[in-house]
């Protein structure tokens, strides 16, 4: 079992939060995609003919390729030991999912689309850069179901300054209402190249109170549950049947080539990275960067992936093999956070509470091993 990840790092304009890999710069997209079918070519066999169960095309705005440019790409992913009807996901972008645009990609193989919404409140839209409002966002998921697209997913944003909780109400609510099969919501954050956080450091942005985070992830869990949603990982929510087998492909440790600028790649024993900048990956598209997995490695890792997910760590059945050394230094770590019911145990099973959700970073951090 396998999975493909294609970074698509072009956008129409660029949002104040973002510290993706990405570029406004078409120009570059021709040699780009050439490099990125080039790599694909040249790193068939790192699978080893391993079955692809989930594609995934992310960004940037994948949503940015014409039909011709992804046919190519569908043509070199056709070198690989695809599945029956894989799981295929595109990202894409409200705006470019016009009537035309969501009609020519309909005969192409994607089944999956993930929509980048982030708030149903045009003011947040606004603050936050995005292109697009409130209602081109509803329209173009109403028109990807039109055109029988049925596994939707979409990710919005919470924690945004000045955001509180009927607003977040009623983002979440308009997102209920649209029936989509699956809902990412994150925490704004501030990242260091990111626009957004200058104006953090020149005072002229209020970052969310903790305890107005707090109540707002509340009501996220609370809103989702009421429609169904099962909460399968800290961030995602999904209807019964759809959760993101992408995503879970790599909270269960398999195998997964990344190709292009910033994409990472990992086979078990080493992982891989690209360099991140998409001039410098047309140069030479060749991984720069190389980890090998040792076993600490190999057990932080399942740590930060397992932790995350609603079945939590399963001591028992460590993805990949690390001793016994670990899992009862894992046991003592955990000790007092099962104490102050921040995890719970079931047999060597340790899973985040919902008050330990709060605080996982921390929790993570500590249970990690360093030598
Ligand atoms: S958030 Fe998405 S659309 Fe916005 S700049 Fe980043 S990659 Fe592009």
């Amino acid at each position: 079992m396998a999975s493909i990840y294609l970074h698509i790092p072009f956008c129409k304009k660029r949002c104040i939060y973002c510290d993706f890999v990405s570029s406004t710069h078409d120009e570059m997209k021709r040699p780009y995609l050439e490099t990125l079918c080039r790599e694909l070519e040249t790193r068939r066999d790192y699978l080893q003919n391993k079955t692809v169960e989930t594609v995934y095309f992310g960004g940037g705005t994948p949503s940015q390729l014409n039909v011709e440019e992804f046919e190519k790409i569908f043509h070199a992913l056709s070198a690989f030991a695809l599945r029956p009807a894989p799981e295929i996901t595109m990202e894409a972008n409200p705006d470019d999912l016009t009537a035309t645009y969501v009609d020519s990609i309909r005969h192409l193989p994607f089944n999956r689309v993930s929509v980048g919404v982030q708030s149903f409140d045009d003011k947040e839209l606004k603050f936050l850069h995005r292109r697009h409002t409130a209602e081109t966002a509803a329209k173009a998921v109403e028109r990807l179901q039109e055109k029988g697209f049925t596994n939707i997913g979409i990710d919005l944003m919470y924690g945004l300054p000045e955001q509180n909780e009927i607003g977040w109400r009623d983002t979440l609510r308009k997102a209920k209402s649209l029936s989509v099969r699956h809902i990412s919501a994150y925490h704004l954050t501030y990242e260091e190249n990111a626009p957004l956080y200058a104006l953090l450091q020149h005072g002229q942005v209020r970052p969310a109170e903790e305890e107005t985070s707090v109540r707002l992830f509340e009501i996220l869990t609370e809103e989702m549950a009421d429609a169904g949603f099962e909460h399968y990982e800290i961030s995602n929510f999904a209807l019964p049947g759809y959760r993101s087998k992408h995503n879970t492909s790599y909270w269960n440790g398999t195998h997964y080539l990344g190709v292009g600028a910033a994409a990472h790649s990992y086979n078990g024993r080493s992982r891989q990275w690209n360099v991140s900048s998409i001039a410098k990956y047309i140069e030479s598209q060749t991984p720069e960067n190389v980890e090998i997995i040792d076993e600490p490695t190999a057990y932080n890792d399942f740590i930060l992936t397992r932790l995350r997910t609603r079945e939590g760590v399963d001591l028992a059945k460590p993805t990949v093999p690390f001793g016994k050394e670990k899992t009862d230094y894992c046991l003592r770590q955990a000790q007092k956070y099962i104490e102050n019911q921040c995890l719970e145990r079931d047999g060597m099973r340790l899973r985040l509470t919902r008050k330990g959700i709060f605080v996982s970073d921390g929790i993570i951090r500590d249970l990690f091993f360093s030598a």
